[in-house]
């Protein structure tokens, strides 16, 4: 007997949360666009850092939960109320989970129209972590020509696109990275200075390449095990663009502390709210996408895996074993 009436389709589950290994491989009903949706079938799917937090339970979600946040493909059918996208475009999206997925509906105006001159993978692999290096460099604090800045995990996915965008941008880019292979990466991405943080102290080492003044910005994403050292990095009245928490989340924070440490600013942005109108996102896809045409942002899509082996991305990223970007392939 069939399982379900329509055709089915396989997607990445979790019924439970915990470890990697709660990732199930699940056929599901082939899903449906309500009005304003699209269904697109999905080429390429990117693994990011936040889908590690929903799988463990640090975000809640609801279960059983499709996991996945981006992605790229090939539209199938749109709603009849959608006149924006029409079947066979070529579309990228980002921040709507179940993209863990050979299909997904996804509302027609959080989808962006890929150029010529990018192809499907490459927006898979660039619009969420692209856009993110976007707003955090022009937006969360705007960079000036000629800003020193410290961006931590220089060679991950967003790492490696943060410092060619903030060479871009005219920054002088300090990085940190866990060993030799990821430093080379980092300094092929146009890194000025490299700092092994797990084997010397990064603050101390920052002091002495900025001559004692410190820094306007430190980016921060790396979070429990970084975050006084990048405070310590800082000169007065400087911005800790605290983004994320690799290591583990930032343990709650005495505000009287920015004044003592020099009048100090603290800013824990997310994607969402840089991306939240039409407008903005077109602007942000448009900066990632132009950049990857014209050749300022060259992409490492360094781990591929099939859809079925999303554990072991998991298990890969989680440990620090991966390197530019993860996708997945359906
Ligand atoms: P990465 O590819 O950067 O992988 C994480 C990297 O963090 C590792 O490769 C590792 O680099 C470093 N790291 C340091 N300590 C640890 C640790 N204890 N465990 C694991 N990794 C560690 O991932 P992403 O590019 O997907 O994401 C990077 C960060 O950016 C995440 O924290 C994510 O949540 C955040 N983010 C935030 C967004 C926002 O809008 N706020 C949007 C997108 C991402 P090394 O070995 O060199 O130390």
């Amino acid at each position: 007997a069939m399982l379900y009436p329509e055709p089915a389709m396989q997607a990445i589950q979790i019924l439970t949360t915990g470890a990697a290994d709660v990732l199930t491989l699940a056929d599901l009903p082939m899903p449906t666009p309500g009005p304003g949706e699209a269904l697109i079938r999905i080429e390429a799917s990117g693994v990011n850092f936040i889908d590690t937090y929903f799988r463990e339970g640090r975000y809640p979600a609801k279960l059983p939960y499709t996991l996945g946040q981006e992605a790229a493909g090939t539209i199938v059918s749109v709603a009849s109320d959608v006149t924006t996208f029409q079947p066979g475009d070529r579309v990228a999206w980002c921040l709507i989970p179940g993209t863990y997925a050979q299909l997904a509906v996804a509302p027609a105006a959080r989808l962006v129209a890929i150029p010529n001159g990018v192809t499907t993978q490459q927006a898979a692999a660039a619009i969420l972590q692209g856009m993110t290096a976007d707003y955090l460099l022009r937006a969360a604090y705007p960079v000036q020509s000629g800003d020193e800045v410290l961006i931590h995990a220089g060679a991950g996915g967003t790492g490696l696109l943060f410092i060619q965008l903030a060479k871009a941008l005219g920054a002088r880019v300090i990085t940190t990275v866990s060993t030799e292979e990821k430093a080379t990466l980092a300094r092929a991405a146009g890194a000025d200075e490299i700092i092994f943080y797990t084997q010397e102290d990064f603050a101390a080492k920052v002091k002495i390449l900025t001559g004692n003044k410190g820094l306007p910005v430190v980016y921060d994403s790396v979070g429990k095990t970084t975050f006084e050292q990048s405070l310590q990095c800082l000169r007065p009245r400087g911005v800790m663009v605290l983004f994320g928490g690799s290591s583990g989340a930032v343990p709650p924070f005495d505000l009287i502390r920015l004044s003592t440490m020099g009048s100090l600013f603290i800013t824990r942005p997310t994607l969402k709210d840089y991306i939240a109108t039409r407008a903005d996102l077109e602007t942000r896809a448009n900066d990632v996408f132009d950049a990857i045409a014209n050749g300022t942002l060259r992409l490492r899509v360094e781990h591929v895996y099939p859809l079925a082996d999303a554990a072991q991305a998991h298990r890969d990223l989680e440990s620090r074993r991966t390197t530019g970007k993860i996708l997945l392939i359906p």
